[in-house]
This record gives structure tokens, sequence and C-alpha cells, in this order.
């Protein structure tokens, strides 16, 4: 469930899925806790790619065919949704110090890998 901490103002119902409005959420996160003199991108950098080996460690040592298995449901699904968002937010929070606006810079690579791999034909 989004938001059940209080402190976190909920942004408006249309803007849930926005990546701009995470964001400006993270920032707010970090700025009334005063993390901004941490949040170098040097710092944010390595604490990101330590949530990276997080989801990594979820995967480790396990069979290629039962991390889906082990990861899709109970306490594995919970594990592996935490550790993307954990992922997620310290990109969104990178993006934002390296003042990145992320959504664009996404689907405007995403429109130029369109042309760089064309699609198959008959798929
Ligand atoms: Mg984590």
């Amino acid at each position: 469930m989004l938001h059940t901490a209080s402190a976190v103002p909920c942004p408006p119902a249309d803007r849930l899925d926005s990546v701009s409005a995470l964001t400006d959420a993270v920032s707010d996160f970090a700025a009334r806790r005063n993390w901004g003199q941490f949040h170098d991108p040097k710092s944010l950098l390595l604490a990101l790619v330590g949530e990276v080996g997080e989801v990594a460690e979820l995967m480790q040592w396990t069979r290629e065919g039962a991390v889906a298995v082990e990861l899709g449901s109970g306490d594995g699904a919970q594990r592996i949704r935490d550790e993307l968002a954990d992922v997620f937010l310290y990109l969104v929070r990178l993006a934002d110090v390296l003042d990145v606006d992320l959504a664009d810079a996404a689907w405007e690579k995403l429109a130029r890998n369109e042309t760089r791999f064309p699609p198959v034909n008959g798929v």
C-alpha cells in the first residue's frame, strides 16, 4: 500500500504512478531528514549498487527455474518487491540530484532503442 507513513504527502490520484511525483516525495523525504548532505552523486550511486546487490542476493544460489517460484509469492515476493523499490528510489534520487528528468530520459532512450534494434518480423 502506498504512503502508509503519514508524513509522506500523497500525490493526487492521477499522479500516483508519476515519476515526477515520486521524485518530489523522495526529495522531500530526504530534506526533512537533512540527508541532502549525504546525497552526492557518488554516494547515491554506491547506495544504488548496494541495493542492486540486495536484489542479486535474493537470487544467489537459487536454481534458475526456482527464482520465479521463490520470489513469486509470500515472503519472497515481499522481499523482492521491497528491494526493487529500494533500487528504484535510489535511482530516482540519483537522477534528481543530477538534474535528469528520469521519465523523459527513459522515454527518449526507448525511442532511440526502437530505431537501434529493429523489431523482428512476425513477432
Ligand atoms: Mg534494500
